[in-house]
């Protein structure tokens, strides 16, 4: 039994239109003789109006009841795209996380996958051609709703992908595929055709939201091929495969950027042995990622400052568990206008000066560096969010970007 997953996204089935254009991709599938297992995501924006909804009674997402909440809108995809096929004389059944079942942890609003038993579902193709399955969604060993994180039905499909053995993991979305960068940024953006695990993995780690990084964790542990296409037309997108599958090795693959990060600054620390850990373990308890980190030099050998950042939305957290701690500094300083800038590729394993062509553009655009981090693969800098359009678009001309690669 060959088996195909197709993921489409929230703009991908925003209206009924939209579900008859489903339809017709499901349909050219099974003329093809395959057993098709689609998984939806919330219609439009629907995630948000029920985040909306249950923040006016909690804000805690780290809660069953959010879970319960917020997993909603994908039962209504899949019920109404396995409606239409069945309307449409195709032998399809809607099912939700819970029923596959989709096994997690009991992280709500957060959850990471742990098994999918495929016993049920496999059972279900022998009397269905198509099953929909609510994406973002499981269940816990508690036997509560959970939910897999914003941008999570890739994740779901993914998974489900690797658990069935399924030959491609389809991911239908509102651009033609990944891009050099987020194409509503930079306008000379250009679709890659292809692009390694590792690549992508840190592209959407560092901003780019096209695949939810879980997901291509998954998709590179279980060597799933995926391929990111539109759902508006039919042209080729790009596909997601190893390093040594991969025949172009862009010194530069592509340009990320995120605004949700804040950067705290400890002014007065002591610059003793013991001080970097006395801050960070309070935070790594708290579960609060810390993500750059640099310690400034020191001005009179005795007290120093330490810079790094935290996700936006953790930053007050980290202040009060550091302000609650033991360690002691002179001042707290909290920066929330600003941007992480990163070079992505592969390419940079074998080249050097990438490094100093990223500093010396943003140098000749007057873009002050506020800290750097770098891996094999990707160097990011913190700059101001005021400097960001510009910071993207020099870098995306400076390292060849500009220019089509089809
Ligand atoms: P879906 O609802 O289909 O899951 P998402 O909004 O999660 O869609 O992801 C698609 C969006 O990702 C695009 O509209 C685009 O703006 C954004 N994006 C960010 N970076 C990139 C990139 N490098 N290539 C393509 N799209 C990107
Ligand atoms: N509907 C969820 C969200 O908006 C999951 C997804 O779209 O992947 O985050
Ligand atoms: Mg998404």
């Amino acid at each position: 039994m060959s088996i195909i997953v197709m993921k489409f996204g929230g703009t991908s089935i925003s209206n009924l239109e939209k579900i008859k254009n489903i339809s017709n991709r499901i349909k050219r599938e099974l003329k093809k003789n395959k057993k098709v297992f689609v998984v939806v995501s919330a219609m439009g924006k629907t995630t948000d109006q029920l985040i909306k909804k249950f923040f006016v009674v909690k804000k805690d997402i780290f809660n069953a009841e959010y879970d319960s909440v917020i997993s909603t809108g994908e039962q209504l995809s899949a019920g109404l795209l396995a409606a239409f096929l069945d309307e449409n004389k195709i032998s399809a059944r809607s099912l939700l996380g819970w029923q596959i079942p989709i096994i997690t942890d009991s992280f709500h609003g957060k959850a990471r996958i742990i098994d999918i038993p495929t016993k049920f579902v496999k059972k279900l193709f022998k009397t269905y051609d198509v099953l929909v399955m609510s994406g973002f969604q499981g269940i816990s060993k508690c036997n509560r709703i959970t939910t897999l994180g914003r941008g999570g039905s890739d994740t779901s499909a993914v998974a489900i992908a690797a658990a069935l053995k399924a030959e491609i993991c389809e991911i239908y979305t509102d651009v033609e595929g990944i891009y050099t960068a987020d194409p509503r940024k930079v306008k000379k953006a250009k679709k890659i055709s292809q692009i390694t695990y590792e690549e992508i993995l840190e592209m959407s780690s560092l901003g780019s939201k096209v695949l939810e990084p879980r997901s291509v964790e998954l998709a590179m542990k279980y060597d799933i091929k995926v391929h990111v296409r539109s759902s508006f037309n039919n042209k080729k997108g790009t596909i997601v495969l190893s390093e040594e599958e991969n025949l172009e090795k862009a010194l530069v693959t592509g340009i990320s950027s995120s605004d949700e990060d804040a950067k705290i600054t400890l002014i007065g620390i002591q610059d003793t042995p013991g001080v970097a850990n006395k801050i960070f373990s309070p935070l790594a308890s708290a579960n609060i990622n810390v993500d750059m980190i640099v310690q400034n030099i020191t001005d009179d050998g005795r007290l120093t400052s330490l810079t790094f950042t935290v996700a936006n939305s953790e930053c007050e957290k980290a202040v009060k568990k550091l302000k609650l701690s033991d360690i002691k500094f002179n001042k707290i300083h909290i920066d929330k206008k600003i941007s992480k800038v990163s070079i992505i590729g592969v390419g940079m394993r074998s080249h050097v000066g990438v490094a100093k062509k990223m500093f010396e553009t943003l140098a000749k655009n007057n873009i002050n560096i506020q800290v750097i981090s770098t891996s094999e693969i990707k160097i990011s800098v913190l700059i101001s969010s005021g400097s960001k359009k510009i910071a993207l678009n020099a870098l995306h001309k400076v390292y060849g970007l500009d220019k089509s690669f089809d």
